[in-house]
């Protein structure tokens, strides 16, 4: 019988534990956490995550501040701007919203976000850390998935997962985290030059979809009993995910709703990845 993987319930349970936990702290004469955000230009879906991102942060106590910076910001005005809150010892973490106008290049901008700020986890050190099982900013939407797997008691050990989409932010690092132990899962990555996709996505027992299609994966690519989750998300009339829900949900065992699913996770394991950066700055266990 097909079982919700509710991540807007179970974000609003860890935003509710963490909120204790700032509340606790503050009350011991502790400042609040501080996340801040730059974001350059005016798309519309980035100016939408923003403002989740800076609603969450103060619904769990933490101090907000947002860098709204013109379209024809150059990039060593966006250095700048980076670099002051790299040496701020009262900001815990930072991200920077992408994608950044085309006229900047964002692989330089990510490299010099400092490591230690860096709750995204998109820079190359944290990347390494990762990889190598070091302690590490994860990037919060395959964090977000790892909390979905683990708090829903989603048994991975020995199953085969198949991960479609090798970007830097979801697929890439997702594919790594299952593989590592404790999740001990064998993996499998297919992307645009995959032969065959269906073949195997249908050997998938967990299917995670990351390929910005709008219900791209149909019945007949997923297995019976499989565990599914849509990391897609495509506004339109309604939002829709990668996966078409009309058809495959009846196959699987758990699948994520969209809305409501990998999205509400992603935003809270920033805010996860930012407290974990307060306590080591205030050196609070
Ligand atoms: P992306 O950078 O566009 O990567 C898409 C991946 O899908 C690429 O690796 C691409 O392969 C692969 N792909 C494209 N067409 C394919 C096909 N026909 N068959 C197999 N693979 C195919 O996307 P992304 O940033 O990972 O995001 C994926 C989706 O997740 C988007 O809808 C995005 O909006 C959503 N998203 C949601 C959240 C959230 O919080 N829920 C967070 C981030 C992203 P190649 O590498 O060969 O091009």
């Amino acid at each position: 019988m097909l079982q919700l993987l509710d991540g807007k319930a179970l974000s609003l349970q860890i935003k509710e534990e963490i909120a204790n936990e700032v509340r606790q702290l503050t009350a011991q004469g502790h400042r609040p956490p501080h996340l801040a955000a730059v974001i350059v230009g005016n798309d519309g879906a980035s100016q939408t995550y923003v403002a989740n991102k800076e609603k969450s942060s103060h619904e769990v106590g933490f101090t907000s501040s947002v860098y709204r910076m013109p379209e024809h910001t150059t990039e060593n005005e966006l250095l700048e701007v980076i670099n002051f809150l790299n040496s701020d010892p009262e900001v815990d973490g930072f991200i920077v919203q992408l994608p950044l106008p085309k006229h900047i290049n964002e692989q330089k901008i990510i490299n010099t976000i400092s490591p230690d700020k860096d709750v995204d986890g998109f820079t190359p050190i944290n990347i390494g850390r990762m990889v190598l099982s070091e302690d590490a900013f994860i990037p919060a939407t395959p964090m977000g998935i790892c909390t979905l797997l683990k708090r829903y008691g989603i048994e991975t050990s020995g199953k085969h997962c198949v991960v479609i989409g090798r970007s830097n932010i979801v697929g890439t690092p997702i594919a790594n985290l299952l593989s590592r132990k404790g999740f001990d899962c064998t993996v499998t990555i297919c992307h645009s030059r995959t032969t065959n996709l269906p073949e195997i996505t249908r050997q998938a027992d967990i299917l995670i979809v990351a390929i910005g299609k709008p219900e791209f994966v149909t019945a007949d690519m997923v297995k019976e009993g499989a565990v599914v989750i849509d990391v897609g998300i495509h506004r339109g009339y309604r939002i829709i995910g990668d996966v078409k829900h009309s058809e495959v949900d009846r196959l699987c065992s758990w699948t994520t709703p969209v809305p409501g699913g990998v999205g509400p996770l992603t935003i809270v394991s920033l805010l996860e990845n930012t407290m974990k950066s307060y306590k080591k700055n205030l050196q609070i266990k």
